[in-house]
């Protein structure tokens, strides 16, 4: 009997820092992460006792906000309580945070790895006050508290355990942070602490094989059952998640193939230099947080106004924009993902596209108006300019570690470089060069073409001469490829591009080429 396959179960718990201006419930400035320690405090946020919290408004809708982006249902009524626990970054001995009536719960976001996108469930959205931040000296003898974060509005978003790879866990987690900067209400930029993200993992056998793990580990249950998690904490990359959970998924083989699955619950660290995870020393005691609700705030209402406007207020968002570019100008779904990741490159993308219009009826020859003239050429030149977009404008900007819109070429510009090359006026080699100096002096490309006298050679005399020199002079080459040597060609148009100091198109030199030596 071969040993049973086992399959990944991961869930993840993210927490997302707000960027608003002040703190959950105070008015301290909420940017205390760029100012001297223990600047942005007060006595609400410090804990000092009498004190009462006042709630951020604005940090309210953005969480409903976050829920809604995640398709989750988003309640009427919600409410804070209180979790206690004690640590010394919490001043107040509680941390006020949401427990059975969470501001969204029961939503999902799709998730794109390979050819079948996955789903993950959301369990929960919930809103919180982050704690203040512990700062171990490096000779490891003492700690101090910067109070600057404590008070922080966070959103944390609990998945179901639905997530089956390393890389989906991974994928999920730009997801979010994508959605977060199409909301505009954080960087969630992992490095700075802006995401946060605790990943649990389990294994279980797959379910034709649960009869026979079964017998073999005496395990109760049936194939739903999930058995201990191990949650991994530390995960400061989106890298450092993806191999922090590899490196589980090998650790809890070995123990299953040992024939010692794991039996309890435990929390490791993920160290970046030893390259693995590591149990934490304090021993998985079952937390018992008091949860109640919290006496000095009222629950948290929305009118049906409310949350109509929340919606109507909604950006188009990452996944939404995708599924626009798939169907309205038939590209790939990866190359819709590519142009989204960035909502610079996105708004690039589409004002391009809407000057390539202009520019096309400008450049056309033939009959008809804007809009029939933009379908029939529509898919090939989105695919071109998505294919200069993603392959030569991308290399140019981290050649020179620019953003997009920090380079010199104009949307207005850039389309006029397709059209020309889409038209002909200009051959991809020609292209290439225009666009290096537009990027370089924001120019013009049709200014750049006639200052350098490199538009297409394609006046019949100037090729037929080329071509009649290109044969005179390689007339063995000529007598190969009239033997049969195909692939002479290939130097031959070579040659005539050579001649033509690349302006002319080879795709008509190969033409002219075949149709004189047949
Ligand atoms: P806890 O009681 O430890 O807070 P929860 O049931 O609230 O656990 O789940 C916390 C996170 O752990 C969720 O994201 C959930 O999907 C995930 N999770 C729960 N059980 C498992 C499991 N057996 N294996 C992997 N992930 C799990
Ligand atoms: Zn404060
Ligand atoms: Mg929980």
């Amino acid at each position: 009997m071969t040993f049973p396959t086992l399959e990944t179960v991961i869930g993840l718990e993210t927490h997302v820092q707000l960027r608003t201006k002040s703190k959950m419930f105070c008015r301290c400035d909420n940017s205390g992460e760029d100012q001297e320690p223990n600047t942005t405090v007060c006595p609400v946020c410090m804990g000092h006792p009498g004190t009462l919290p006042v709630p951020n408004e604005q940090a309210i809708a953005w969480a409903a906000k976050v829920a809604l982006a995640l398709h989750c249902k988003v309640s009427r009524q919600s409410k804070f309580d209180r979790k206690s626990y004690f640590y010394p970054d919490l001043p107040k001995g509680y941390q006020i945070s949401q427990f059975d009536q969470p501001i969204g719960k029961d939503g999902y976001l799709m998730v794109h790895v390979g050819k079948k996108p996955v789903r993950v469930r959301i369990e929960r959205v919930h809103l919180e006050e982050d704690s203040a931040k512990l700062v171990h000296a490096p000779d490891g003898k003492s700690t101090l508290i910067d109070f600057n974060r404590a008070g922080t509005p966070l959103v944390e978003i609990v998945t179901k355990p639905d997530i089956q790879s390393p890389a989906v866990a991974k994928a999920f987690l730009q997801g979010l942070r994508l959605i977060m900067r199409y909301l505009g209400v954080s960087d969630a930029d992992m490095e700075k602490g802006h995401l946060r993200c605790d990943a649990n993992i389990s294994l279980k056998p797959i379910p034709e094989h649960f009869g026979r793990a079964k017998k073999k580990f005496g395990l109760e249950g049936d194939v739903t059952t999930l058995f201990p998690k191990t949650e991994v904490k530390n995960l400061n990359s989106f890298k450092a998640v993806e191999r922090a959970l590899e490196f589980e998924t090998k650790r809890q083989s070995a123990l299953w193939y040992d024939g010692k699955p794991p039996l309890v619950a435990v929390t490791r660290g993920w160290d970046d230099k030893k390259m693995g995870t590591v149990q934490h020393r304090d021993k998985e005691a079952a937390h018992d947080y008091r949860y109640f609700p919290e006496p000095d705030l009222t629950p948290i209402t929305f009118t049906k106004a409310q949350l109509d406007g929340l919606e109507r207020d909604m950006p188009e968002l990452p996944y939404e924009k995708r599924d626009r570019f798939e169907s309205q100008f038939g590209m790939r779904g990866a190359d819709a993902a590519i142009l989204v990741d960035d909502l610079r490159v996105a708004h690039f993308f589409e004002e391009v596209v809407s000057e390539l219009k202009a520019w096309l009826v400008s450049l056309e020859e033939v009959e008809g108006t804007e809009q029939e003239i933009w379908e029939s050429h529509k898919a090939k030149l989105v695919n071109q300019v998505v294919s200069w977009i993603t392959t030569k404008l991308f290399t140019l900007l981290n050649e020179r570690r620019q953003s997009i819109d920090e380079a010199k070429i104009t949307p207005e510009n850039f389309a006029e470089l397709m059209t020309m090359m889409y038209k002909r006026r200009i051959n991809a080699s020609v292209a290439q060069t225009v666009l290096e100096k537009m990027f370089v002096s924001g120019e013009d490309p049709s200014d750049i073409v006639e200052a350098g006298n490199l538009g297409q050679v394609s006046g019949e005399k100037e090729l037929t001469e080329i071509i009649d020199a290109v044969i005179n002079e390689n007339a063995g080459m000529v007598d190969q490829f009239k033997k049969g040597k195909t692939p002479v060609l290939q130097f031959l148009i070579g040659q005539a591009m050579k001649k033509s100091k690349g302006k002319a198109d080879p795709k008509v030199i190969r033409e002219l080429l075949i149709h004189r030596l047949a």
